[in-house]
């Protein structure tokens, strides 16, 4: 009974290993202090559990809205980002449509792509791990593409794609443009403005890495309001549960507090990165994102890996991703966990 396209994909899975520090998720390693979640507990406390949330959570549509630069009319809210991928997808691909994506980039758009029986073209990346947008557009031009998903900072490499590389990938296509911003708080700026302009881009972005609430499924898209119009057709109802709609307004109150955490981690990402170019033994790649990836020259990614998790310390071994056979990805954490990981890494190189 199961569509041959899905019976035929891999699982997107994730093993677990033991560990005392998790760099492996590009989550946010600071706790929401006592207090905050006090507040977001007595709000649910006084909320209604029995009754659904509102038809359109207005209030927290709002509110996303104005925090993130954009129109409520053009605003969509989702069970993490990954929902809103899923609804993208599901409204513009089907078989005989194309997808175009970039790799290496986040694995999920393959999967949905193929799921849905589209077919995927996929465009490397330079052999320095920046976007090839001549190549981008030329394989969107040639197939003629329903779709092209860019991801800024990318992950797993943390590339940043400049404003004039998406205006240019957007002037010269005619598909719908998704721009995944999941890690843009810990990078320059949003490109969400350029939806003043066009018609055919989404932007993505989510609670779950800078705004340090990846438990709590959070995550929204932006795009002109017919378009949000017609995605609302097939949007799941009730999607958030109460307990994330109250939790998004008490984030929001505390953006301050977040902020002060994106500052810490990008000044650790910085320190990170000059640890490990003075490492001989290692090649690591700028990052405009809350996660490095790294190569190691002498050994191998699942060696390097299980030297540093022998240290209680759980990195991503990103091997298997196209064009990264050497290929380590590890997440910014803690000052003390950043120390733990730069030491770990000089002994396993
Ligand atoms: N986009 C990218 C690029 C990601 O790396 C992730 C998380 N790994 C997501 C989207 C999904 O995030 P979430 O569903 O937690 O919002």
């Amino acid at each position: 009974m199961i569509r041959p396209e899905i019976a035929d994909l891999g699982a997107y899975a994730l093993r677990q290993y033991p560990h005392r520090i998790k760099l492996n998720q590009n989550e946010n390693p600071f706790e929401l202090p006592g207090a905050v979640k006090t507040e977001i507990l007595g709000r649910l406390a006084r909320a209604s559990w029995s009754r659904y949330p509102s038809f359109v959570p207005a209030e927290q549509i709002e509110r996303v809205a104005a925090f993130g630069g954009w129109t409520p009319e053009g605003t969509l809210l989702g069970n993490g980002s990954n929902d809103l991928l899923q609804l993208l997808f599901m409204s513009v691909l089907e078989r005989g449509k194309t997808c175009g994506i970039c790799q290496p980039t986040f694995t999920l758009y393959k999967i949905l792509a193929r799921g849905l029986g589209a077919s995927v073209e996929e465009v490397p990346m330079t052999r320095d791990f920046r976007f090839d947008v001549d190549r981008i557009v030329s394989a969107a031009q040639s197939r003629s593409a329903d779709m092209v998903v860019l991801c800024s900072p990318n992950n797993p490499t943390g590339t940043l794609l400049a404003r004039d590389e998406v205006v240019s990938i957007l002037e010269q296509t005619t598909g719908l443009v998704v721009l995944d911003e999941a890690y843009v708080h810990f990078a320059p700026g949003s490109l969400v403005d350029l939806l003043g302009k066009y018609d055919r881009l989404v932007v993505l972005q989510t609670f779950s890495k800078a705004m340090g609430a990846a438990g709590l499924r959070f995550g929204y898209a932006f795009c002109r309001p017919a378009l949000a119009a017609n995605l609302n057709k097939l949007k799941l109802p009730y999607s958030i549960n109460v307990f994330t709609l109250l939790a998004v307004d008490v984030l929001i109150d505390h953006w301050p507090l977040l902020k002060g955490w994106i500052d810490t981690i990008v000044r650790e990402r910085e320190r990170v990165l000059t640890a490990l170019r003075a490492m001989p033994e290692v090649k690591s790649y700028p990052t405009g994102a809350n996660f490095i990836l790294f190569e190691s020259l002498r050994r191998t990614p699942p060696e390097v890996f299980g030297a540093v998790l022998e240290k209680g310390i759980l990195i991503r071994d990103v091997s298997s991703y196209p064009m990264l056979e050497r290929g380590l990805r590890v997440s910014i954490g803690t000052p003390e966990e950043n120390d733990q990981f730069i030491s770990a890494l000089k002994a396993a190189v």
